[in-house]
């Protein structure tokens, strides 16, 4: 495993969970792209940053107690502007456990889940389906075990019922296939490469659209 990778992974042990800017970094560290982001630890350096990328930004709690960040208004997107940055800091800095803020570039498309989770009897089981709050309504979801290949990703594409959605559903632009295969084979070599260390992860949602994917959210539940 990637040294930076075992340094963040043992930084989380003694909370149990990887959040969202550490989360990221282990998965861009491992080549699976993600949102370009600050993990801003005061409302100076998350201006500085929103201007560099450029607004609207999208704004995100980092807390060791918070793991639904919405659920606490932990979420803004569509941010504008330093003035508004600032509230928004200044709100967030409210919540239990704060311990700084994402500041993000806010991305549009189709939101997608892509998942794994550590089964006793079959290893590795990675999920693909329709993300956001979605996912629990329609539980549509493809599974297959870990590592997947060519065959496998296409497979999955194709056996959820939303798969219009992804060919360009009623006039709806249709999402860069190739990025979302590749991301999901490079998800396949993380999930290898972190073996038994991780018991599961949410990438919910992986934004896409007609010029690629990427990954606005990411936990990382550890092993015991
Ligand atoms: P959580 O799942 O912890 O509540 P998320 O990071 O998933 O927090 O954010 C909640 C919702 O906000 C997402 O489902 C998505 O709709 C939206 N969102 C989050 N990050 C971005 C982004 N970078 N660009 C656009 N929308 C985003
Ligand atoms: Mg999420």
């Amino acid at each position: 495993m990637n040294q930076k990778i075992r340094e963040i992974l043992s930084a989380c042990q003694g909370r149990g969970w990887a959040m969202e800017p550490e989360a990221k970094e282990i998965l861009r560290l491992s080549g699976v792209k993600t949102t370009e982001f600050l993990w801003a630890r005061d409302a100076r350096g998350a201006i500085r940053f929103a201007n560099q990328i450029g607004y609207p930004v999208v704004v995100k709690v980092v807390s060791p107690e918070v793991v639904h960040k919405s659920d606490v208004g932990g979420v803004a997107v569509g941010v504008s502007g330093d003035e508004k940055l600032a509230e928004v800091y200044t709100a967030m800095s409210k919540i239990v456990g704060f311990s700084g803020i994402i500041v993000e570039e806010m991305v549009r498309g189709t939101e997608l889940i892509v998942g794994m989770k550590l089964d006793q009897q079959f290893g590795p089981v990675i999920l693909f389906g329709l993300g956001g709050t979605a996912v629990e309504i329609y539980k549509d979801v493809a599974l297959r075990m870990a590592p997947i290949f060519d065959r496998d990703v296409d497979s999955m594409l194709k056996s959820i019922k939303a798969h219009p959605l992804l060919e360009g559903y009623r006039g709806s632009e249709p999402i860069h296939m190739e990025t979302l295969k590749k991301m999901l084979l490079a998800f396949s070599d993380t999930v290898m490469e972190l073996g038994a260390a991780v018991d599961s992860i949410d990438l919910n949602p992986v934004i896409c659209n007609a010029s690629g994917c990427v990954v606005t959210d990411a936990r990382m539940m550890l092993s015991r």
